[in-house]
Order: structure tokens, then sequence, then C-alpha cells
């Protein structure tokens, strides 16, 4: 990673922060795993993939709120074929790092998507428990196809065997921030993603649930 690409001074472990003086929502990131351009990068290439997949036909691009947001509007507008959006909230996470199990529907589709291609924008995929629950409820809707995307995916030896087709970037399994991606709401305006300073969430974290 050039250090040009993040913007920073210094990114070592060992930094509680990475943040260049007044960048305040850098503050508690102890360090950059994905730059911006690396993001870009890859995100280019995810849908110059997608175009040659779905070239000829119109998929529904289903964004999962709020995480994927980032993700979903620089993969749409790299995409070169018609495609829809729709979007879908669930949660899973409240101010604590860990999943707890606990998913519920939060806003559904607008679309009926019975017989269509849909292509799944997640963020992350942790203990892969959220999206496990969101394929099950969309496949009974009984859609012609369904590809999932995340741009990022944790190396867990004990994460659940759920389907997802194309990984941007595998994380070493610790709490990541930035690019959509939050802790209690904060963070996902960060241009990268990092990794949050244990010191942000009091070392060990809490089980809990809420928003996405
Ligand atoms: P899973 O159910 O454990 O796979 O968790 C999926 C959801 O938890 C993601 O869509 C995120 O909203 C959230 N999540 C999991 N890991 C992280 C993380 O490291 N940072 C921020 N959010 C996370």
């Amino acid at each position: 990673m050039r250090k040009q690409d993040m913007n920073m001074p210094d990114q070592t472990a060992e930094n509680v922060n990475v943040a260049i003086p007044g960048d305040m929502k850098s503050e508690g990131v102890s360090r950059i795993l994905i730059s911006e351009q690396q993001i870009r990068d890859e995100i280019a290439a995810i849908a110059k993939e997608l175009d040659e997949e779905y070239a000829g036909d119109q998929p529904l691009v289903i964004c999962v709120l709020r995480g994927a947001v980032a993700f979903m509007a620089d993969l749409v507008k790299e995409m070169s074929i018609p495609l829809e959006m729709d979007f879908m909230a669930i949660s899973s996470y409240g101010a604590s790092t860990r999943s707890s199990g606990v998913v519920r529907i939060l806003k559904d589709l607008n679309e009926e998507i019975a017989g269509r291609r849909l292509i799944v924008v997640e963020d992350i995929v942790d203990s892969g428990l959220t999206l496990q629950y969101l394929l099950g409820m969309l496949e009974r809707r009984q859609p012609k196809d369904i590809k999932v995307v995340a741009l990022v995916k944790k190396d867990k030896p004990d994460a659940i065997d759920v389907q997802v087709d194309r990984v941007g970037f595998t994380v070493p399994d610790e709490f990541v921030v930035g690019y959509g991606l939050d802790y209690a709401g904060r963070y996902r305006n960060l241009p990268y993603i990092g990794v949050l300073h244990p010191s942000v969430y009091g070392g060990e974290a809490e089980e809990g649930d809420a928003g996405a």
C-alpha cells in the first residue's frame, strides 16, 4: 500500500489514530487495511465482470442497508449495462463488534423479485448469519437467480458456509470500519477501510443487536 494512497502520515498498528490533523472522522482508526485506490480498482474489476455476465439482462441490484451504500453507489456507476436498484435493511449489529445472530427485516424491498436476476450487494460477511437469513428470504420469493457480491469477507474459520460469489477483499478477523462500515453509527464516511483500535470499543466487545 502506498502512503500517498492513504493521505495519512502514519499507519502502524500501535497507533490509536491514523488521523491527519483536522480529520476528526478517522479518530480511533489504528491502521488502514484497504486504501481508496485499492477499493476503486477492485470495484472497477467487479463492475466489468458483472457487465459481462449480465449483458442483455436488466438485473435488480439489491443493496443491504446501511453498510453497503457506498459500495453499491460506486459499483453501479462503474457498470454500463441497464439495471435497477432496490434496498433492504436487516438488523444484525448494535453498538457492538460481534454478530448477535439476531436478524430481522427493518425495511423490505419495493420490487417484486419473482423470475428476476438479482445481484445482492453486501458490505461485509463476518459470521455469515445475516447473509444466510437474507438469502433464504429472497429464495422463497423465487427469483430467477441470485449472485452475491461482498466487498469484504473476514477470514474466519468458524463462519458458516454461505453463498458468496464474488469477494472484493478478504480481511483478518478484526473489527473494520469505513467505506460504509460503521461502529456505533460512526466511520461510514471514511473513504478507506481501516481497523478500529480496540480502545474505542473497550477491548472486548459486548453482544448486542440493532440496525446494520
Ligand atoms: P454477519 O451476520 O456476522 O456476517 O455480519 C454481517 C453484518 O455485520 C455486516 O453486514 C455488517 O453490517 C456487520 N459487521 C460485521 N463485521 C463488521 C465489521 O468488522 N465492521 C463493521 N460492521 C461489521
